[in-house]
């Protein structure tokens, strides 16, 4: 049992888990807004064509292109404003004033921005140097979408941009898989509540709750179980109490001290294990595997992260965030990674890939990204100082101001 993978290797175990997994087809209904960060469980389809009518996309006037073309005044035959529909056609050589999001009158095939008119009176001209073609202006009814088309299919994460959508189309209460249930198990001699004052030698569990955090962000039911003492029996029991979940997290006890005895006590329970360790800094004894079905009980995934609390956040994000995604529904995909300028030189170091605390600045034509400085891997001040972790490459060759690197997002 000692599985250490490379880390491209180890994001690619864990996305093929999380596509053969069989997640829950538990369903319930929440009003659209409660449905932020969901998943889809039915598809939401367009109840009618969009837009629903040939619609203007400026405020001008509705005319025959050819007609105006000509560059005639042409008689102002009325007005028509969004939320409204001319009645009778329009006629030869006339316009009608239209605003934005107006339907199109009959008989017209364009709309000149009032922009690009000359008034006269009573009457309009398109303006010297301008020209107008049929269909400028217009969004052809059913060109967006047509009645009946999967806008949203099942799985689809609900962001701002999908809740609009589903509004757009009438989606009231849609419906979406239940959230899967993640027990949260911390391990330590030395750890007390957070509402606890720690003795000198002590330390508050924020563990649970960063871990609880990152559960809840990636559309999981977090559930913060008893913490475990280092102890053979303790854990044995967050075990049995904790496969009965959906996935099952440990925070520490998976390095190399003599009280690790995470790792052991999930052999002993019949674990198998995708990964015992990953060349990654920081975050290298993360252990990744999977409990057999047994007496009734589905199978379980697990993760043991290690304890240090930057480790714990860089590789929850890494590997545990995709599976609850997909345990959630989700469609399989991995960490989203982007790219950014090096805002600074950073000395190579050979052997593990390292996801370091980093500030991306939001410069809009050249984001740039500079190490946040950090004293390990228990910082959670300057992990809390990043926003994002620059992703440096195992090779170990020294970058440079300027170079491109890839970063991983908090
Ligand atoms: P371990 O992975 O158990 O060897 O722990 C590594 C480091 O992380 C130690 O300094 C622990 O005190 C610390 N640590 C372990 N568990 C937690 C926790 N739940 N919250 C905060 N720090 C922790
Ligand atoms: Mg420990």
């Amino acid at each position: 049992m000692n599985q250490v993978l490379e880390f491209d290797e180890a994001l690619a175990v864990v996305l093929r888990e999380a596509t053969a997994l069989r997640h829950s087809d538990a369903v319930e209904r929440h009003p659209l807004l409660e449905c932020l960060g969901r998943v889809l469980a039915e598809p939401v389809v367009a109840d009618r064509d969009q837009p629903g009518f040939d619609r203007s996309t400026r405020d001008g006037f509705a005319v025959r292109a050819a007609d105006a073309s000509a560059g005639r005044a042409m008689r102002v035959q009325g007005l028509v404003r969004a939320g409204e529909q001319w009645e009778g056609l329009l006629e030869a050589g006339a316009a009608i004033e239209i605003m934005t999001g107006a339907p199109l009158p009959k008989g017209a095939d364009a709309v000149l921005m009032v922009e690009h008119v000359e008034r006269g009176d009573g009457s309009i001209r398109l303006a010297e140097g301008r020209g107008i073609c049929a269909g400028e202006n217009i969004v052809p009814k059913g060109s967006e979408a047509q009645a009946g088309d999967v806008l949203l299919p099942v799985g689809t994460e609900l962001g701002a941009a999908e809740i609009a959508l589903a509004a757009a189309c009438g989606w009231a209460e849609p419906k979406v898989f239940a959230r899967p249930k993640v027990a949260i198990v911390a391990t330590g001699d030395e750890l007390v509540e957070i509402g606890q004052a720690p003795a000198a030698h002590q330390i508050r569990n924020s563990n649970s709750y960063g871990i609880a955090a990152l559960v809840t962000q990636a559309g999981g039911w977090p559930g913060r179980l008893q913490v475990a003492r280092d102890r053979r029996e303790e854990l044995w029991e967050r075990v049995a109490q904790g496969r009965m979940w959906d996935l099952l997290v440990f925070s520490g006890g998976v390095s190399m001290g003599k009280y690790d005895l995470v790792d052991e006590v999930l052999a002993e329970s019949g674990a198998e294990f995708f990964f015992t360790g990953v060349k990654m800094q920081p975050g290298k004894p993360v252990v990744f595997g999977r409990l057999p079905e047994r007496d009734g009980v589905r199978e379980c995934y697990f993760f043991g992260l290690p304890g240090n609390p930057v480790s714990t956040q860089v590789t929850f994000q890494c590997f545990v965030g995709p599976m609850v995604r997909a345990l959630a529904g989700a469609a399989v995909e991995g960490p989203r990674f982007v790219q950014a300028t090096l805002g600074e030189d950073v000395a190579g170091k050979a052997g593990l890939t390292r996801l370091l605390p980093a500030r991306l600045t939001g410069h809009r034509v050249r984001p740039e990204v500079k190490l946040v400085g950090w004293q390990g891997s228990g910082d959670l001040a300057a992990n809390a100082r990043a926003n994002c972790y620059a992703v440096l490459p195992a090779e170990g060759r020294n970058l440079g101001k300027g170079e491109m690197i890839s970063v991983l997002l908090q």
